[in-house]
């Protein structure tokens, strides 16, 4: 085994090798532009982009017209949120806005800012808080949905927690009432089946570097039939992609995100059960070693990668210098180089104090067993000693409850 370990999966994962090899003849070999409609050149580079999209779209369970090429999960949010948000707002008239959009306190920056945004221009939006479980569900949905309700954003997975939300119902819900649904699946696609009919998504964006495939490159998936589903283009010029997203196809990325999917949806099932038990090797691990830590978010429905554990009496950041031979995260990386505690735990009602005290471990195709349980002996050692020099963990111990001791203040 060599250390250091990597379990921050969630964040970004390594380029498969095969993926590697697929995008190699790409720079070299066949490099030609595929909106070259007069020469081979161009023709050679349109076939490997064609088949990258009919991988793309059979993960999804989608037609390949249905796939549009982005440069990731942040551009794909932005292009169906922003880009749903100016197709479907409805004519300002007096002071009823411009249509209201539903999304949730817990989703991924990249959904949050454009919705901020779209807010500052005169939309409404209402953000969900889901209950300490951290699931959202089709009934929190309903409650709020408004006449002028335009635009469902909510993610598939949470990227901190893992936690699985009612898509397909809140899809439903979607449909019934002729509302437009977008699910950020980034976390979610690669590792659990997908089929956008069944589970009743108009928009859904993913992204390479989350399913071994390259950084730099996604895609969104924009419903054609019952309802065809349209977005206004964010980048104007040369009308690529159908004129959703004009710039010359990144041929590389594209063949490896072709690739990426292709692997997923092959070793998707036993892949998944590796994880499950895997990340149950760990949790069970470290919380019956150690007393005062919980796991954050519902117990069952989660994704099988990801674990984020509160250590009572521990600061997060102690504990990750304490575990340098351990690549994880506090919060999600895109905040962790900030010191505030994640925001999505906040958002589920879990105190300053415990959040400040959590770390995320995601663990991901190249995780073994034994880095498991090496990462469950140094998280034990490490905890158990930061606890050592803790006199709160002491009166703790000893029945004081430090809830109720009133603090001088400073
Ligand atoms: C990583 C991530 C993103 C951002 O994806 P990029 O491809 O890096 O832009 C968006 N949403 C979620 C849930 C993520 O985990």
């Amino acid at each position: 085994m060599r250390l250091p370990i990597y379990l921050d999966h969630a964040a970004t994962t390594p380029c498969d090798p095969r993926v590697v090899e697929a995008m190699l003849p790409c720079f070299t070999e066949n490099f030609g532009n595929p909106g070259s409609r007069n020469h081979g050149f161009g023709w050679r580079a349109e076939e490997v982009v064609d088949l990258a999209r009919e991988q793309v779209a059979s993960l999804l369970g989608a037609d390949r017209k249905e796939i549009i090429f982005t440069s990731g999960s942040t551009e794909s949010n932005n292009l169906a949120i922003k880009g749903g948000a100016y197709m479907y707002a409805r004519a300002p008239q007096g002071s009823a806005g411009r249509g209201h959009i539903i999304s949730c306190a817990i989703e991924h920056k990249a959904v949050l800012d454009p919705c901020k945004r779209l807010q500052k221009e005169g939309f409404d939006v209402t953000l969900l808080e889901p209950p300490r479980d951290g699931i959202v569900t089709r009934e929190m949905v309903e409650r709020e949905l408004r006449d002028d309700t335009i635009l469902v954003t909510i993610m598939w997975a949470n990227n901190e927690m893992g936690t699985i939300n009612e898509v397909p119902e809140i899809g439903a819900l979607c449909h019934d009432r002729g509302i437009v649904f977008h699910t950020d699946a980034t976390q979610w696609v690669g590792k659990m089946p997908t089929d956008v009919n069944r589970d009743n998504v108009d928009l859904l964006s993913l992204s390479g570097h989350k399913i071994y495939g390259p950084k730099g490159v996604g895609a969104l998936y924009v419903r054609r039939r019952k309802p065809r589903i349209r977005v206004q283009a964010i980048s104007e010029g040369g009308g690529q992609e159908r004129g959703f997203r004009s710039g010359t196809l990144n041929v590389p990325g594209i063949v490896g995100l072709g690739a990426a999917c292709e692997i997923c949806q092959r070793e998707m099932d036993a892949e998944r059960e590796r994880l499950l038990t895997l990340r149950r090797r760990l949790e069970e691990g470290i919380t019956s070693r150690l007393d005062t830590t919980q796991i954050n978010g519902d117990r069952d429905r989660r994704l099988p990668n990801i674990a984020n554990i509160s250590y009572g009496f521990v600061e997060g950041e102690s504990l990750m210098m304490a575990l340098k031979e351990i690549a994880m995260s506090s919060g999600s990386a895109c905040t962790s180089a900030s010191l505030e505690p994640s925001y999505v735990l906040k958002a589920i009602g879990i105190g300053d104090d415990l959040a400040h005290s959590s770390l995320r471990m995601s663990l991901g195709r190249w995780t073994t067993q034994q880095e498991i349980d090496y990462a469950i002996d140094a998280t034990v050692r490490a905890v158990s000693k930061l606890r050592e020099l803790s006199p709160l963990y002491d009166m703790h111990k000893e029945g004081i409850d430090i809830t109720k001791i009133e603090w001088q203040a400073h």
